[in-house]
């Protein structure tokens, strides 16, 4: 869903300037999600895709600098810029070595941060040419590789059956859609299949056993009386 410019995920408890960052990036033509607290910004993080985080270094529930060392655990990729106060070296520091890819001190002139965003955005796309690659499936923390047929989970390797695979490749093919039972089976089993679609939930046991781990948000959702879909939560 990259419909716009690109997705950005705006850490900041300071109420005035995460308004004036989102109006101001909206208007850029960026999509904005607003987050003000440390540990919901690592929940957003975890559950939604984003192309750049802007994180302010002092939050409530867990500083800036603490979601950037979770956040680079896994993720080396997603560009990272730090809000950081003026007299703050340490910050600074600590996050450039933490993996920041930028900061910049408050207070800002939107122009520069707007800057550093679009420089940020460009290297990203340099270093991550497999975006374009029709082979590769990404949702959230998970990514699917067509041509190798490796699959991953917030970094770590899942081993599926070639069922399986074929069933989360279509999941991850119509993503935030509800898929009815007999869409999925006639998808993945195929016209010609006469089993009931019991196999659908049987088989999607099978998949969420191995991709929703139970340290991880669920991305596979059951929709009542319908199927399902694959989502990030809420
Ligand atoms: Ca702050």
């Amino acid at each position: 869903m990259s419909t716009k410019k690109g997705t950005i995920l705006v850490v900041e408890d300071e109420v005035k300037i995460a308004r004036v960052l989102e109006l101001e990036l909206e208007y850029e033509g960026y999509s904005v999600t607003k987050v003000m607290d440390g540990l919901e910004a690592l929940e957003k993080y975890r559950t939604g895709s984003w192309d750049l985080i802007l994180l302010d270094v002092m939050l409530p529930g867990l500083s800036g600098i603490e979601l950037l060392r979770r956040i680079r655990k896994n993720d080396l990729l997603t560009p990272v810029i730090l809000l950081t106060a003026k007299s703050s070296v340490e910050d600074k520091v600590s996050g450039l070595d933490l993996g920041a890819n930028d900061y910049i001190t408050k207070p800002f002139q939107i122009e520069e941060l707007l800057a550093r965003i679009r420089a940020a955005l460009r290297i990203k796309q340099v270093e991550q040419p497999q975006d374009e690659d029709p082979n590769l499936l990404r949702f959230a923390d998970l990514s699917i590789d067509q041509k190798t047929r490796e699959v991953l989970r917030a970094g770590e390797p899942i081993e599926l059956t070639p069922r399986e695979f074929d069933l989360l490749v279509y999941l991850m093919d119509h993503k935030r859609q509800v898929l009815s039972r007999d869409q999925i089976l006639e998808a993945v089993w195929g016209y010609d299949f006469f089993g009931d679609t019991n196999v659908v939930d049987v088989y999607i046991r099978y998949i969420r056993k191995k991709i929703d781990l139970p340290h991880l948000p669920s991305l596979i959702h059951t929709v009542r009386g319908i199927g399902y879909v694959m989502k990030d939560a809420k």
